[in-house]
Formats: C-alpha cells, structure tokens, sequence
C-alpha cells in the first residue's frame, strides 16, 4: 500500500485534501506495519539493554531512512504537494533523557538492530519527560514537555505485571517502541508505565506536582528534582519500577523459551545503564527464590547475567541510597542487599568495597561490580581513570572484568539523517558503502588534496549554515549571520563542562572590540544547554549567556563582529541542525571529568574541527586526527587529578596574577551587565569563580584564548581548513556506534 492509500483508508480523502496532522497521522501506521513486517521471534538468547533514559529523539524520518522507505515517500508526498520536513514538525520530541547518556542508549537500539542482534530496551514511559526549557527574562524556566497522545509511537501491550512496594502494590503496563535496524530487523523499546498515573497533577507551566502520591505521580517526570528527601525516595520508586517489571519480563521470557531459570544466562544478558537499573540484581535473585531456587544459586545464575557499564567518575553520580530508603520503598530487597553486603565483607573484609557503607546507604555500583560480568568504561582514558584510581580497589579483586567500550554514534541519524547534503556528496565520491561499514570512510583521504572535493565541503557547510540560519529564524525569530564562524557548543550545563570558560571568552573578546581590536572574521559563539532545575549554578552560568547575548546584540560597535546566541530548550531536534552547520567544536570539560563524550562524535563527522582538552574521547579523536587537524588545549588529567589530590587550587591567585582574566571576571558585576541580568544571580557566579571554582577553570583561561584564537586564524586559509575538515570526516568511523557494538557483543554479550 501506499501512503496515499494509508490516508485514504484512514480518513476517507487522499493526501492533497488532509492536513500535515492527518498524513502524519496516517504515516505513523504505515511505518509501524512496515516495522512490524521485519520482527523476529527465533534466537534463543536476547540483551536487555536496561536505561533510565532513551533519547529517542523524533523517529519518523528516522524510521523511514532505517526502513529503506525514505526517497520513495518524500516523492509520494511532493506529488502531492506536500513536505516530508513539514509533516515532520508535527512530530514532538519526547524527552526521556537528559543528555549524553540517553543518547547513547537510543544510538545503541539502533546500531543493535541495524547488526541484526535480538536486543530489545527496557526503561520507563515518562509522560512528561525532562522538562521543556523556556527563556524568561534571561533565566530559565522548567515547563512540562507532553508527547504522548493518540498517535504516537507507543503501542500499548497486554503484558501487565504487579510490583510491589512497601505498604502498596501497582498494577504496571508495557508499552513497546518499534527499533527499526538499518535494512535489518525490527527490535523494542519496551516502556512500563503505571494506569493509575495522573497527568492533571501537573500544571502546563510548571512542572511542580505532589512528589508524595507514588500510584499517581511515579511515571511523570523523568528523574524529578532530586534537592530534597521526596524527590530522591521517588527516584528509588522508579527506579526499582523499572528493573521489578525488566525481571519479570526477562524470566517469563526464558521461561516461554524452555530455560529451566539455573540456565538463564543461555536466554538472557543484561546490560546495565550506569547505576540505575542496579536493583534488577536483587530483584532477580529475590524473583529466582520465589521460584523455588536456593539464594545460592540465585546469586550464582544473576551474576552470571548482568554487565555494568560506568559512564562518570562524578562521585555524586556514583549512587548511594539510604537504607531508610530502601527499606521505606522496597522493604523485600533489604535481605538480599544484606546478604550480598554480607558474602562480600566476608570475602574481602574492606570497607571500601563494601555494598553498605559506614553511613548506612547502599553503594549501588558496588553491588553492580561485584555480582556481574563485566564492567566497562565508556572511553580509553576514562577506563584507564577508573581502573587505576576511581575503582582500584576493585580493578585489583577482578582486573578480568574490566575493560572499555568507547563510545559511538550512529550514522544514519547524525549523518544519513541531518546532513544529506554531505552523506550524498560522500557516497559521490566512494559509494555506499560508508553507510554499513563507517570505517570505508577512510577512502576519503584519497581526496585531501583535491581543490574540487574540498571547494564543495566548503559549500555543503556553507549551505548547512543557511538551513540553520533559516530554521533558527523561523523556531525561535533568532538572525544569524551565516558568514560568520560558527563556534558552538551544545550539551548539559554543567560546570565541569565549562561553559563558563566559553562565557569568559565572550566577555574578552567583547571587551577587546570595544578596545579596537576587530576581528578579521566575524563569529558567532552558539550556545545550547538545559541545566537540571535544582543546580543554581547551572542555572546562573545560563543566565550570564543569556545577558552576554542581548547586551552584545545591543551593542552596535561589537555586535557585527560578535554574537552569542542561546538556542531555547536544546534537545535532538536543535543538535540535528547545529551540527551540521558548525565550524568549531566546544569540547572544553575539565580534563578527567567528562567519561566520553558523544557530541563531540557528531561534530566530527559532519566536518567541525574540535577545540578541546584531552579528556573522554576527545584523547582517541586527537590520536585518530593528529596535532594538526585538531584544537588542543588546558592542562592533562594528571595535572587536574594530582591537584584534586593536593586540594591546593586557590582560583583567586590565577585571578589576581592575570589582569585580563580579572576584567573578564570583573566584568559579570560590571554595572553594564546588571542593567541587563538579575544582580543576584551574577554576583553568586562571580563569588562562585572567585572563591571556589571547584571545575578549575582558570588556570586553562590563557591557553584557551590562546587556542581559540588559532582556530579561528587557521579558519581564514578556507583550503587548509576544509583539508583538516576531510581529515575528520574520514577518520570518524570508529565512532560509529555499530563498531562499539559490535565489541560489546563480542566481548560480553555473546550474542549470535
Ligand atoms: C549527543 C547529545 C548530547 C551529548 O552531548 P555531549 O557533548 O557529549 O555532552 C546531549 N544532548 C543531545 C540532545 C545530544 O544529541
């Protein structure tokens, strides 16, 4: 059938008579029969991939493009007189993920099916999501984001399971996404949700509600607000939610499949999301018991099943829940917790590897390291910080169970998808099979002297900068100027990430035009970035960006050279127009702190040079690209790891010793800047910077001004730039997150 004939049969009237809401309604059907067409029943053995996150982002072009559909609907409609990209925006995107971590789990489904591996996603169906970011008088406000409604991508299932928590039981429901692999199977996302959830305990322009009412509150917001007791005991709600409906599930499965439950891991691998899904573990050996196994057993058949994957060395994501807690949520895993905490003291008899610490809270990557497969880092280096500092201890018990996966991304959404100018100019030059075998993109480096390739890299990025020049006008009235350089740097605000140091940048740049110092280019600094409601100051670094923009656009002596633009509410969508359109790549986090890093990915392979520390996978893109095709700066992760150890920084030193770093910090309680912001807000910042600034950005300030500023010099020799421009695009294939697969099945796994 055809889309048309979809409509029709649909609404009774063909395309040309139906709104962009009725074709999309009608495409939705289309794509989930043809979906359904390519599923399979057969393997005996299935991954669980467990996450409190799938950064879906929209799915239909998606789909169309994975399903091999895409061309021939995009004609079918223009026939008709209509767009695929205007029927795309009827499309919300969900927000079940907070950034980077999210994302990945949503590449890892697709790069899953598109291998043609039977691995389906288990995680919650937030009707809210995170929240919808709005600008209000340069702050930023939390408005719930909906995106379920009678047509979407969920398709509610029979199964129905009971969870029980201390004092109350709910009834639960699955619903399924389908993940349609790249010309290959169709695999799940399986979403459990609670009925008695009530969406009208949520207001339209807050996202506050009664964190108390677990039977009515438990799926509406991702992660609520953690900065008080209500909000952190809902999360354990959640989260034993989640892994009491992933279990029962997996053992009914194996079950249906003939595994007598002491051969689960012949039927079942589970993948464990950072910390979590931790619970599946005792939730599994209580479920094995109440199914007539001994606890010996139980552990012995669970810890041959669970592998955890680690994603930051942040000790305040390492999570630890109070035994109150647990007790109060899930009284019934309390036992096993005990015991597990009790084989472990009894082995090793080490308080720091204990599952119970000294404060009464439970380590949950304890339990994860010591009762599984496998624990894996999510970058070269990362994995090199937890083996020989962060988890040492734990290396030491068991090195086998360590190892790396770096990250990756996958290449239909983020090249296919965004940016088919360039996907279509690649496949001119070395045909298609980039598309199943990233790694053919090395045949590009044939080309990096050839002026008419790189003339047209030159184009395509100059083209991309119109689309989003275009896009941003239209979705958020923002002007562009698409001859500038685009500097951009999108992801959560975080102060490890350093926006600050991009901001302080801005104000040195601003405060040199206004000295006369003009650039030869103009730029413009894009900022995209949602900070979690509670952290305040997150929440003031975005307002300094925000002043920084309307007192630079108000300004015409500077603004022609310089602009700063804060994209609202950051999510996929706005990622799949920026990067393509970008030129330098902000990759700037502390070096240690940022475990991977997937953004960074992105921009590569679309032809962004990175300006960046040597941290997360930045230090395999540099190895990868080489000194000169590449943006280096700050200081190592040993230098910042050893001065964490020595707790000497004293950031008013820098500050005091460096008169330019001290106009540029000054600046943030200059009365200029109070005439546009909040005095409170700026002032907390500056206090912040100057008397804490726990992410270290000063002593990188002058190394980053320096480095900028060749970037942005190198930037003027359009040829050498687009040379360095193709030297990352071939080289990006190891990112792909089918090559990261790819290993996770061959060294954990085991999938067929
Ligand atoms: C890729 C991606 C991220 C992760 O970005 P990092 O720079 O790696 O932190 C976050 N949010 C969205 C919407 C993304 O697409």
């Amino acid at each position: 059938m055809t889309v048309n004939e979809y409509v029709k049969k649909r609404f009774g009237r063909y395309m040309d008579q139906c709104t962009n809401e009725e074709i999309y309604t009608a495409l939705l059907e289309y794509v989930k029969d043809a979906a359904k067409a390519k599923e399979k029943h057969d393997e005996k053995k299935k991954l669980y991939y467990i996450s409190a996150e799938f950064l879906i982002g929209k799915l239909l072009s998606n789909n169309l493009i994975n399903l091999g559909l895409y061309d021939e609907v995009k004609k079918e409609l223009e026939a008709c007189g209509k767009s695929l990209a205007q029927i795309e925006d009827v499309e919300p995107e969900p927000s079940l993920g907070n950034g980077g971590l999210g994302r990945l789990a949503a590449c890892f489904l697709d790069s899953i099916a598109t291998l043609g591996l039977n691995g389906d996603g288990v995680g919650l169906n937030y009707h809210y999501g995170l929240f919808k970011q709005v600008f209000d008088n340069n702050l930023q406000k939390e408005t719930p984001n909906p995106w379920i409604n009678d047509t979407c991508w969920l398709n509610p299932t029979d199964k129905t399971y009971q969870v029980e928590f201390g004092g109350f039981t709910l009834t639960s429901r699955m619903y399924d996404i389908d993940v349609a692999g790249y010309e290959n199977r169709t695999n799940k996302l399986h979403l459990f949700d609670v009925e008695t959830v009530d969406d009208k305990m949520v207001g339209s322009d807050s996202i506050d509600f009664n964190k108390e009412d677990i039977a009515k509150n438990l799926t509406l917001f991702l992660y609520p607000d953690d900065s008080d007791d209500a909000g952190r005991l809902l999360r354990v709600y959640q989260q034993y939610f989640m892994v009491s409906n992933a279990a029962q599930l997996i053992l009914d499965e194996a079950e249906a499949k003939g595994s007598n439950l002491y051969d689960l891991y012949d039927y079942a691998v589970i993948q464990i999301n950072d910390t979590h899904p931790t619970m599946v573990i005792p939730e599994l050996i209580r479920l094995l018991q109440e199914r007539g196994m001994t606890m010996d057993d139980a552990i012995e058949v669970v810890s041959k099943t669970c592998a955890y994957t680690n994603h930051t060395i942040l000790a305040e994501a390492l999570e630890k829940w109070p035994i109150s807690f647990m007790k109060k949520a899930v009284p019934q895993l309390m036992p096993i917790i005990r015991e597990l905490d009790a084989r472990v003291n009894k082995k090793y008899n080490d308080p720091d590897v204990a599952i119970i610490n000294k404060d009464d809270c439970v380590c949950m990557a304890h339990i994860d390291i010591h009762y599984g497969i496998s624990v894996n880092g999510v970058a070269a280096l990362h994995t090199e910080i937890l083996k020989e500092s962060e988890l040492n201890k734990f290396y030491k018990l068991y090195p086998e169970k360590f190892n790396n996966k770096t990250n990756g991304i996958t290449f239909r959404r983020w090249l296919l998808y965004s940016n088919p100018e360039l996907a279509a100019f690649i496949e001119e030059l070395i045909g298609p099979g980039f598309k199943k075998d990233a790694m053919e993109l090395t045949k590009l480096e044939q080309f990096v002297n050839d002026d008419a390739v790189l003339e047209k890299l030159l184009s395509i990025k100059a083209a991309r900068k119109v689309i989003l020049k275009d896009y941003l006008k239209k979705t958020q009235n923002i002007n562009l100027d698409e001859n500038a350089i685009f500097d951009v740097q999108i992801k959560r605000l975080h102060e490890y990430k350093r926006q600050q140091l991009n901001a302080l940048y801005v104000i040195h740049k601003y405060l040199e035009i206004k000295a006369g110092k003009i650039p030869t280019q103009p730029i413009t600094v894009i900022f995209g970035a949602k900070a979690a409601p509670a952290y305040v100051i997150a929440k003031d670094i975005i307002h300094l960006i925000l002043c920084l923009q309307q007192l630079i656009a108000a300004d015409p002596q500077v603004s022609p050279y310089l602009k700063v633009v804060m994209v609202e509410n950051y999510n996929v969508t706005l990622a799949e127009k920026l990067i393509p359109a970008c030129d330098i790549s902000e990759q700037i986090s502390l070096a240690s702190k940022e475990a991977s890093g997937t953004g960074n990915m992105k921009f590569m392979l679309n032809g962004a040079l990175t300006l960046g520390t040597m941290d997360g996978a930045n230090v395999e893109i540099a190895q990868l690209v080489g000194d000169d095709n590449i943006f280096i700066f700050g200081e190592e992760s040993e230098t910042v790891i050893a001065r964490y150890e020595r707790a000497d920084y004293v950031s008013k030193d820098y500050y005091e010793k460096d008169a330019d770093l001290k106009a540029a910090v000054d600046f943030i309680i200059s009365e200029k800047m109070f005439e546009v912001g909040q005095k409170e807000n700026l002032e907390r910042l500056y206090n912040e910077l100057l008397n804490k600034d726990w992410f270290m950005t000063f002593p990188d300030y002058q190394d980053y001004i320096k480095t900028k500023e060749e970037a942005l010099a190198a930037y003027e020799d359009r040829k050498a730039w687009a040379k360095k421009m193709l030297v990352n695009i071939s080289k990006a294939g190891f990112f792909s997150s089918d090559r990261t697969i790819e290993q996770y099945n061959e060294d954990i796994w085991h999938l067929s």
